[in-house]
Formats: structure tokens, sequence, C-alpha cells
């Protein structure tokens, strides 16, 4: 299908792409990955696209005072190789390089992926495994929001309109840490069924610190708290991970039930746990 006739505009800086997205049937395009199928679709029919897919410096990747800022249109890619993400916040550059194919790797960014909240995206899991923060703007200011507060319902996050990501932060983990993402890819989009992230930290034999965030489960991504709680008190992987469902929803469609989901997502975490705990030193 071909889309509804709609305006194209390309601002040159931020301060100008925040004015016109102030108001206005007004969309913003990043790398188009899920916004152009939409507006083929006919699901999302905007008068006027924004595109700042090309804005100089919002795609920067830094590292300082123990936080690495990722631009919110660094792509896949991107986030996949840049040294910075490897060597700070290697459970980011595994993630992304999970996430679909090449071309989407290539096209598709961090803020676009965050912004459009799909369940089953990749990112959400690592991101609340790695307790990141969105700084976002609009023409009225900013603020920073976490990601467990980010991340509200199916396609549903806390950005408000006119307002747009910057930035993720993300705090970098230290080098003793164990991380790992681990999904089952759907054979045809290769989005996650169930994705688990995973970061752990130990002292001798005893995990002082667990971090888990689930994607593809639920109608949004989740931290596993619970399943948290157990591990840094003691409880053993098996006994954890099967907490990592407890008190949430599971969705159920023509390729998974609620049923066989909540059974990923418990193996899934153990498989996740137990190799994140194989590289924790
Ligand atoms: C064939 C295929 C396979 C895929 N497989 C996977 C997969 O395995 N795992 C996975 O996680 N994803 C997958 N995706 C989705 C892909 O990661 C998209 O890149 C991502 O969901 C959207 O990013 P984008 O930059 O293309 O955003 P766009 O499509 O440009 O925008 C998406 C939405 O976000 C909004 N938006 C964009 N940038 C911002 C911003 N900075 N601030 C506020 N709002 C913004 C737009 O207005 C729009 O509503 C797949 C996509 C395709 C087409």
């Amino acid at each position: 299908m071909i889309s509804q006739e709609f305006e194209y505009t390309v601002p040159q800086s931020l301060d100008e792409a925040l004015k016109l997205l102030d108001g206005g049937d007004r969309k913003v395009l990043a790398g188009g990955m899920s916004l152009i199928p939409l507006m083929k679709l006919r699901l999302a029919s905007p008068s006027e696209v924004v595109d700042i897919g090309r804005l100089p410096g919002l795609n920067a990747i830094t590292e300082s005072g123990g936080t690495v800022r990722i631009g919110a249109t660094a792509t896949h890619h991107d986030v996949e190789t840049s040294p910075v993400i490897r060597a700070k916040v290697p459970l980011l550059a595994e993630t992304a390089s999970h996430i679909g194919d090449v071309q989407v790797r290539n096209m598709g960014t961090i803020g676009g992926s965050a912004a459009h909240a799909d369940p089953a995206a990749d990112y959400p899991a690592a991101l609340l495994a790695l307790e990141a923060l969105f700084r976002v703007a609009s023409a009225k200011g900013e603020r920073t929001i976490a990601a467990a507060d980010f991340f509200q319902d199916a396609f549903t996050t806390a950005l408000e309109p006119g307002e747009l990501i910057v930035e993720v932060h993300v705090p970098v983990e230290e080098s003793s840490e164990g991380y790992r993402y681990q999904k089952v890819a759907h054979p045809a989009s290769g989005f996650a069924v169930v994705g688990v992230a995973a970061r752990v930290k130990k002292s001798g034999n005893k995990i002082v610190m667990a971090r888990i965030g689930v994607t593809g489960m639920s109608p949004r991504a989740f931290r596993a708290r619970q399943a948290e709680r157990l591990l840094e008190g003691g409880a053993d992987v098996a006994v954890a991970a099967a907490a990592v469902v407890e008190g949430e929803e599971a969705n159920s469609d023509l390729y998974a039930s609620a049923g066989y989901r909540r059974h990923l997502a418990r193996v899934y975490a153990v498989r996740a746990l137990t190799t994140a705990l194989s590289r924790a030193s």
C-alpha cells in the first residue's frame, strides 16, 4: 500500500526540530523501520513528517563520569560496533547485535526503537537491566525518565506529545560484572518472542547484584524484581528464574501462547543468568 500524502521536513538543528514538533499533526522520522511500514498500512497518517535522521551530532556516542551517552539517532549497527559501548556497556552491544537483520541494524535507531516501544523489541530488556535513563526534550524544556518508568504498555511510553528522545544515558557496567542477552527470535522478523537481559555481580560464590529485564513476554518490557531479590538473597538460578514471570501478564498470538511465552521466559532466564554468571569474575 501507499501512504497518505504528507509534508516532509528536514530540520537543520535540534531546536528547529523541537519547534516543529510543538503542536500540529507531526511525526518524527528516525530510521523509518517502524514508522514507514505503519504509514504504508495507514495505521499512522501524519500530515507532516519531521526527519531527524541526519541531524548533526544526534548520533554521538561518548563516555564521561561513569555514564555512556548515546545519541538518539545512533543506529543499532553504531551501538553494536561502538568501541565505547563494547568496552563500557557490553550488554547493550550484545543486545543490538540480535536486532533484526543487517538492513534493519543499519537504519533503525536506539531512540526510534525505544519510542516505538514494540513489546517484542530487544533494547528495552537491556535498558531496564542497565537502569538506563532517557534524556528527552521538547520546546518547553528537558527532563530525564528512568527506563523503569518509560516503557508503560504496548507501543506506549512516558513521552508527552512534542517530546523527543535526545540521548540514552547508560551507567558503565563494572568490569567484574557478567552479562548476557538471550532471545528466542521470531523466524520471520527476528523480533523477540521472548528475550532476557541479565547482569550479575559476584563476591566469592554469592551474587551481590542481579538485574534482569524481560521483553516479548508481556505488553511491555519489565524488570523481574522478585527474581533479582531471590538471587541476591542466595536462591539458586533455577528458583529465581521460575519467579521471572510472577505477577506479569503474558501475550498470546498465533505464534506463541501465553503459557509457552511464560515457559520460554523461565528457560531463557536460566540460560541468560548461567552465561552471565560464567562471565562474572
Ligand atoms: C524487518 C524488520 C525486522 C525487525 N526486527 C527487529 C528485532 O529483531 N528486534 C527489534 O528490537 N526491532 C526490530 N525491528 C524494529 C527496528 O529495530 C526499528 O528500527 C525500530 O523499532 C524503530 O526505529 P527507527 O529508528 O526505525 O524509528 P522510526 O521508524 O523512524 O520511528 C518509530 C517511532 O518512534 C518515533 N521516534 C523516532 N525517533 C524518536 C525520538 N528520538 N524521540 C521520540 N520519538 C521518536 C517515531 O515518530 C515513530 O513513532 C525490525 C524492523 C523491521 C522492519
